[in-house]
């Protein structure tokens, strides 16, 4: 089934159900707290939190999200993009669990025919909240789950919040279970990369007090109204459904691997560290064409800084490949078309989103070769002398003048038969970011009084990560 196809089953899944279709909101709010929107909640945080009265008691939606802390995961792990489709059903005072669950259950199980995925039921697992007696009953009540696929789990894995006293509560999620040749058995608690997370159920139903952590907090009383949030995974289903190894060989974004092969003469599947390198330019390639066409340009910090390095992850991974000459455009061409039908915008911006790509491509491209000039000497010297090891000094001049990578040094010194002081250049990184921490720590303290949601640090099992990632060390390519 086609990634397009999932998203459309989804929403229809759900309209017949009696919910309102809500548009995804760009993946740039006005918040300066929140660096990119990074689950389908966003946008409704406002009625959860009880600031607003929804239009409709019960809506869907598949939200753009991009989640930056999971960018050192891509090519590595077999699920995780940086921009990704996530689709989710809400209820604002309305249903609760055994419709959520029912709901979810429903879509994942019925027949292809009947406008389901038609996975196995008997490879799907849940967990729950260890004492969420109410979820596990449903869950073998509805699903008819043994109880030996319904996975127990604590605090920090099974119970949501924002970080913040308001709204709290267990969740579910479900999994699916790629087989014994993928992992060990055990469930998702052993092995998360043949047990696939494919949706998260949120059941709301507690007032959280204060707490210290995402896993240690006081939870009050019932609330009012009782909400539910969900969030499943589109190019999770497509992986799963589609059968490929992964995320990045689905249909949306294989093509772009096959472009990439196409430009740098290197084949998909024959080394692993180039399919890592493959994985990674199709990754970013459309994480940063969504980021263009919602208004981000490269920069030094913030979005801007976000951008830049997934670009130029994107030219040094097609460097390393053999490239020699630019690929950035025919790589966005491919992402334009295989990602306007849900995206329009896509093709009707895409004179700037190339402008923009193909710019920071060129200047990084510059970059590159004043730096392997710069490289170059160092080497020379380092051999004149009669060593081996390039210097910490050298390596952080690389990485902090040109935006060097440490592993574009590595390889480069490799190639000259030499080593590189990476310890050396660890602690001078490592001073570095405790500056730039300091830094943006006392600008954090300026921005203490917005108002109440931009606060949220957590979203607890959920990772509401977008909220904390604003002060990412800003050094890392
Ligand atoms: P994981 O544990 O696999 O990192 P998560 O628990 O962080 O996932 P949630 O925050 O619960 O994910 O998000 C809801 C759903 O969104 C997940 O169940 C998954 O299907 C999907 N999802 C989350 N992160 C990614 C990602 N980086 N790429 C693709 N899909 C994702
Ligand atoms: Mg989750
Ligand atoms: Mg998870
Ligand atoms: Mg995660």
């Amino acid at each position: 089934m086609q990634t397009h196809e999932i998203r459309r089953r989804f929403l229809n899944h759900f309209v017949a159900a009696g919910h309102t279709e809500v548009p995804s909101a760009s993946l740039i709010l006005n918040d300066p707290n929140l660096l990119f929107v990074n689950a389908g909640m966003v946008q409704f945080v406002p009625y959860f939190l009880g600031a607003q009265t929804p239009p409709f008691v019960r809506a869907t939606s598949v939200q753009k999200c991009v989640r930056t802390l999971d960018i050192e995961n891509v090519g590595i792990t077999t699920r995780h993009n940086t921009f990704f489709q996530m689709a989710g059903n809400f209820s604002f005072g309305d249903y609760f669990k055994r419709d959520a669950i029912a709901f979810a259950w429903s879509l994942l199980t019925n027949s292809i025919e009947d406008g389901g995925y038609g996975f196995d039921p008997e490879r799907l697992w849940a967990t729950a909240y260890l004492d969420d007696d109410e979820a596990i009953s449903l869950w073998k009540e509805i699903a008819r789950l043994p109880d030996e696929r319904i996975q127990k789990r604590g605090m920090a894995d099974n119970y949501w919040s924002m970080g913040i006293p308001g709204p709290c509560g267990p969740c579910s999620e479900i999994y699916y279970d790629r087989g014994p040749e993928f992992g060990a058995d055990g469930g998702p608690e052993a092995d998360e990369d043949r047990y696939i997370e494919i949706w998260n159920l949120v059941f709301m139903q507690n007032e959280r007090g204060q707490g210290t952590s995402k896993d240690n907090f006081e939870i009050l009383g019932p609330l009012p109204k009782q909400n539910i949030d969900t969030g499943m995974g589109v190019e999770r289903v497509a992986f799963l459904l589609q059968n490929v190894a992964n995320v990045y060989e689905t249909d949306l974004v294989r093509p772009v691997i096959t472009k990439a092969e196409e430009v740098t003469g290197r084949t998909y599947g024959v080394d692993h560290q180039d399919d890592i390198r493959f994985r990674v330019i199709a990754d970013h390639a459309r994480t940063a064409a969504m980021l263009i066409v919602d208004g981000v340009n490269p920069g030094n910090d913030g979005r801007g800084y976000v951008l830049r390095r997934l670009l130029r992850r994107i030219v040094r991974s097609a460097k390393l490949l053999g490239a020699d000459q630019p690929t950035m455009g025919a790589l966005m061409t491919v992402v334009r078309d295989e990602m306007s039908p849900s995206y329009p915008e896509l093709a009707t911006n895409f004179e700037r989103i190339e402008n923009v790509a193909v710019g920071e491509e060129t200047a990084f491209r510059n970059t590159l070769t004043s730096g392997s000039k710069l490289f170059e000497n160092a080497a020379d010297a380092v051999k004149t002398k009669g060593g081996n090891v390039i210097g910490g000094t050298e390596a952080f001049a690389l990485h902090d003048t040109y935006g060097f990578p440490i592993d574009l040094t590595l390889e480069m010194a490799a190639e000259a038969g030499l080593t590189v002081d990476e310890d050396g250049f660890r602690s001078l990184m490592a001073e570095q970011r405790k500056r730039a921490k300091e830094d943006a720590q006392s600008r954090k303290h300026a921005h203490a009084d917005l108002s109440v949601y931009k606060e949220l640090v957590d979203r607890g099992p959920t990772e509401f990560t977008g909220f904390s990632e604003l002060t990412t060390e800003a050094n890392v390519l």
